[in-house]
């Protein structure tokens, strides 16, 4: 088996104990490849060892991505900030959007989803630790957002997404996660996805419910930064 095919596996491993841990089907936790730095061959293995969900963060280096890859069906997630001037390209080319923290970006993800492609599924990322640098809107302010964003035609809004302060702690992890449950269970039972927990931290998540695990190093090694931006 090729690294990526067995680092696969093993995430694939965590994830069924994990969600064995807190009677769970491992079914219900899907497995999201946060391919950002990679370049399309790793996508590709991926591809082949099973995986079809991808993330990306960085809107040029998805597009010439996705232009490599366009013969595979793959699903693709852009997690990353995103600036106004990028919501067009991001409405067109992918099919969740994880990282909406603020109502102008879901507006013109609406207005710019081309009507073929059908509702882009959207995530409210959410502050949950507080820090004034890190995106996401409030914690406060997600009730209000959801139910603007419930209105907007061309997106369908499936849950909350997080990223919480680092931390090695699983007490402190768990507590982060549990935030975002019970931020969600205040939204309604129409809401159907959790997106949180990375390579380091996802046993806590699935322990708290989340539905998408977004896992990069744990799958493709260690990212070089400094090619893309
Ligand atoms: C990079 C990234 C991940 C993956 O993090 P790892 O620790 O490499 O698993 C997950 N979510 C978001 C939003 C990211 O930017």
């Amino acid at each position: 088996m090729s690294t990526i095919a067995t680092n696969i596996a093993k995430v694939g491993a965590r994830i069924r104990e994990a969600a064995q841990a807190s009677t769970r089907e491992a079914e219900s936790v899907g497995l999201l490849a946060v391919s950002k730095t990679q370049p399309a061959e790793a996508i590709r293995e991926a591809f082949d060892a099973g995986l079809r969900d991808f993330g990306e963060n960085y809107l040029q280096e998805a597009l010439e991505k996705q232009a490599d890859l366009a013969d595979l069906p793959l699903r693709w997630h852009f997690i990353g900030p995103i600036q106004s001037n990028k919501t067009k390209a991001i409405a067109e080319h992918f099919d969740w959007v994880h990282s909406v923290d603020r109502l102008k970006i879901a507006q013109r993800l609406s207005e710019q989803r081309p009507d073929a492609l059908g509702p882009l599924n959207i995530c409210i990322q959410v502050n949950v630790s507080g820090e004034a640098s890190k995106s996401g809107c409030s914690p406060e302010a997600v009730a209000a957002l959801a139910e603007t964003i419930a209105t907007l035609p061309r997106l369908r809004l499936r849950g909350l997404m997080t990223i919480p302060a680092p931390t090695e702690n699983p007490v402190e992890q768990r507590q982060a996660f549990a935030r975002l449950r019970r931020l969600k269970e205040t939204l309604g039972a129409d809401l159907d996805t959790l997106s949180m927990g990375m390579s380091q931290d996802l046993e806590a998540a699935i322990a708290e419910g989340a539905t998408w695990v977004r896992i990069g190093t744990a799958l493709f090694g260690a990212r070089e930064y400094g090619r893309s931006a």
